[in-house]
């Protein structure tokens, strides 16, 4: 009754954009979630990927209630002292020199598309650059971002979207290097796609794209808006390949709730991008984002996060291999530290909704894969409730 009633409330003006699942949160603790009628659910889907630390963390509620109580939002026409230590604790947490905050993932892809096109224009003192995206890519639903995402369905309507983007195969160097001409400025990929499968790059591939970028003066720009922020069990998926990009996109976790995003880029990338005039953003980076920014990366430092999800992943790699064994319609699993994804024939909403009946969160990605990216902080009890659950809605497929 309390459900329905809300659920009709919602659907009266809220923009039918999403089909959401039939659940009213009300609230959290830890890993789990409580609707409005009091019922658990285990959480493995983290508002996806972006509460890294679960539920009602008092560290973390302190901070941002601390900077309430002095000042919201002064505009970037003033220096505030969060974003001076959340821009200082990203840099050194990615090895990078110039950070711009923004205000969702999306945004942070437009500012770091902006860099590279403007960096090319200083260097080559005329416009017209090119970039080379990857097929099954998902990098947000603004014009710029979705002109690099490679996925139809969500481009179509919107076309004409911006001209100068060549998509290649992602894992598949040959179709990069094809595609690479005197125009190209940027290549963008995710180092784990996400929303396309959970494919993260091998090695091999993303070494190249590395090679070929310096040899054309390219810049690689890595999303790691999904992957980032200690999931895979680095602080960036990319800090597991020695490779490293020029720009760096990075949202979702960084703020564990507070919608912040940034772009990150390197000196020599700096020195010839954009300048005062060039980019901006009213909220972009103001105190309070930025003190849950700044908050989350001292607490993944001082709880050593990446340490915590290399020790627990290989479980729930186990867990979800043994499910992959026991049922035929499970075919593969893939993706690293805590992402992961499980191939599946048979269809994976209904899964989902199943799992919700069941007090589990799991997600989907692309149409045959069930996501998992559950809070950095879970332990193997949660990941054995997790099979658990999983298991006995298997069982009815
Ligand atoms: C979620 C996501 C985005 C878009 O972020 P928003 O905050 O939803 O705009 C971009 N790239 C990747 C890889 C993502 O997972």
């Amino acid at each position: 009754m309390n459900k329905e009633f809300h659920i009709e409330e919602a659907e009266k003006h809220i923009l039918h954009t999403y089909n959401r699942y039939p659940l009213v949160i009300d609230h959290g603790k830890g890993v789990y979630l409580y609707d409005t009628d009091g019922k658990e659910y285990l959480d493995f889907a983290a508002g996806i990927a972006v509460q890294a630390f679960g539920y009602g963390d008092g560290e973390y509620n302190a901070a941002l209630k601390e900077q309430i109580d002095k000042v919201m939002h002064t505009s970037n026409l003033y220096y505030n002292v969060p974003v001076a230590n959340a821009a200082k604790r990203l840099a050194a947490a990615c090895g990078m020199e110039r950070v711009f905050f923004t205000n969702s993932g999306t945004e942070a892809i437009e500012g770091a598309v902006k860099a590279a096109k403007k960096y090319a224009y200083t260097r080559d003192e005329k416009a017209g650059h090119e970039i080379i995206a990857m097929n099954h890519s998902f990098h947000g639903r603004s014009i710029g971002a979705l002109s690099v995402t490679g996925n139809a369905h969500y481009r179509e309507p919107f076309e004409p979207l911006m001209p100068g983007v060549r998509f290649a195969d992602f894992n598949d160097l040959e179709s990069v290097k094809a595609l690479i001409h005197e125009k190209t400025c940027a290549i963008i990929l995710e180092t784990v796609q996400g929303e396309g499968g959970i494919y993260p790059a091998e090695p091999s591939f993303l070494e190249g794209v590395r090679r070929l970028c310096d040899a054309h003066d390219i810049l690689l720009i890595l999303d790691e808006i999904q992957c980032g922020m200690g999931r895979t069990g680095e602080m960036f998926a990319w800090q597991h390949y020695g490779v490293k990009p020029d720009i760096m996109a990075c949202a979702k976790a960084l703020g564990c709730g507070v919608p912040v995003g940034a772009f990150v880029m390197t000196e020599r990338v700096a020195e010839k991008s954009l300048a005062p005039g060039d980019h901006g953003t009213t909220y972009g980076g103001n105190p309070f984002v930025c003190a849950a920014a700044d908050k989350v990366l001292q607490m993944m430092e001082t709880r050593q996060i990446t340490a915590h999800v290399r020790e627990i992943a290989p479980y729930l790699e186990q867990r979800l291999d043994e499910l992959v064994g026991r049922y035929e319609f499970l075919t593969t699993r893939r993706g690293m530290g805590l992402m992961q994804g499980i191939v599946c024939e048979k269809p994976v909403g209904e899964i989902a909704a199943k799992a919700l009946s069941a007090g589990l969160l799991v997600i989907t990605a692309g149409s045959d894969v069930l996501r998992f990216v559950p809070p950095l902080i879970i332990e193997k009890k949660h990941v054995d409730e997790m099979a658990d659950k999983l298991n006995s809605v298997l069982t009815t497929m």
